[in-house]
């Protein structure tokens, strides 16, 4: 059985490159169905093994697995006693889930410009979205891209306000020499299949906090003060007690079976994506005004996401060059929206943020996994390029 699965063909014989796959084999199908024979699928000793496998990766004291990236960051907010009244600060370029976890808790988020070279917050940005209400800071180190959290930090720290990073994309990056996640307060880390790691649905917190690691294991599971795998190998029968109203937002052991392989595997995938970004750099270096994701200088990207930002004289829209990649079996995106944009927000004060809207109509996502082939990169470039400089033999 093959599972590398890069190449697909289409109706019309184009074959046809992935925007993103997970990179499985059969390391995660057989972890999976030894959990499935063991008849113990609910969250327990794999979840315990994930959590380990991810803190010593991303080497933070404490790691708790959740069911999702958005549950993570639901989790940041309730943690931190974020309600109705407060503000938090959470760039609008950015996918929905950073701005929703703080409508989830019913209070309002105030919308941050991001940097043009690294599409992140700053501490400057941030500095300037502050109010009189402002509780936190959603920092996102967006694609994989690290945010500069040594300056947010310090202004977090100055202002006494919780800091919540969204790392969902950045399991691998490096922050100033550390990996994402290793000094955080809390981090929360997605392994959706568009990310890096992947097992279908989860997430994890990390934080070098163990009275709030406490606390989120107990969140995650009703607000049960005992876990499932102690009440399990306790002879006598536990008083259980539910110590506040806490959410089901567990990880199975089935997912986290899979977490396990696909943990011993990042060095590998980053390694791997790193490479074909290198390529990206050299095939697209051509195209005058062309920006891509690269590494900022305060840290390294994991490139979960190759972004490519087309300069304002490319001779086609953004939308029309999807397009033509798509004739050509290619799959791309367009870059994220911006959060205030979006009907859902169309509540909240209008904010005008240039840059962040800029990035939004101008970017797209080209595809970037582990078996892509110098071939397939090759394809991308050409359209690319092609488009570039003669639009109208790629238009016809
Ligand atoms: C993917 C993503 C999330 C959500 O993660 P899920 O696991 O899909 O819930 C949140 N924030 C950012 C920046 C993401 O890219």
């Amino acid at each position: 059985m093959t599972m590398t699965g890069s190449v697909r063909r289409s109706t019309r014989g184009v074959r046809q490159i992935a925007m993103t796959l997970p990179w499985f084999d059969e390391r995660e199908v057989v972890a999976a169905a030894a959990v499935v024979q063991s008849g113990w699928v609910g969250q327990g000793a794999r979840v315990a093994e994930f959590e380990d496998a991810v803190a010593s990766l991303v080497e933070a004291p404490y790691a708790v697995a959740v069911s999702s990236g958005t549950t993570a960051l639901h989790l940041g907010m309730v943690a931190h006693g974020i309600g109705p009244g407060d503000d938090v600060v959470v760039p609008s370029l950015s996918f929905v889930a950073s701005a929703n976890a703080v409508r989830q808790v019913g209070a309002t988020p105030v919308f941050a410009e991001v940097d043009p070279r690294h599409h992140n917050v700053t501490a400057a940005t941030v500095e300037a979205a502050l109010t009189p209400a402002t509780k936190a800071v959603i920092a996102v180190h967006q694609y994989g891209t690290p945010a500069d959290l040594e300056p947010i930090r310090a202004l977090a720290r100055d202002r006494g306000l919780a800091l919540v990073e969204d790392a969902a994309c950045a399991i691998g990056s490096v922050h100033r020499g550390r990996p994402v996640g290793a000094d955080s307060d809390f981090a929360a880390f997605s392994f959706h299949p568009c990310k890096v790691l992947v097992t279908g649905e989860g997430g994890m917190i990390a934080t070098r906090d163990a009275t709030l690691a406490e606390r989120l294991r107990r969140l995650r599971q009703h607000g049960l003060g005992v876990s499932t795998v102690d009440r399990h190998h306790e002879r006598s029968p536990l008083t259980e007690h539910y110590l506040e109203t806490g959410f089901n937002y567990r990880l199975t052991d089935i997912q986290a079976a899979i977490g396990v392989v696909q943990a011993s595997k990042l060095p590998a995938m980053v390694r791997r994506r790193r490479e074909l970004a290198r390529r990206y750099h050299e095939l697209l270096g051509e195209v005058p005004g062309l920006t891509m994701a690269a590494d900022p200088e305060h840290g390294e990207t994991n490139y979960q996401t190759f972004w490519v930002m087309l300069p304002d004289d490319y001779p086609v829209s953004r939308d029309t060059l999807l397009r033509v990649l798509k004739r050509h079996g290619i799959n791309a995106r367009h870059g994220i929206p911006c959060a205030h944009e979006e009907p859902a927000f169309s509540d909240l004060d209008p904010v005008s943020l240039p840059v962040s809207e800029h990035i939004a109509r101008q970017s797209l996502l080209l595809p970037m996994f582990h078996t892509m082939t110098e071939d397939d990169q090759q394809r991308v470039a050409e359209v690319v390029c092609g488009t570039g400089s003669d639009p109208r033999s790629f238009l016809e």
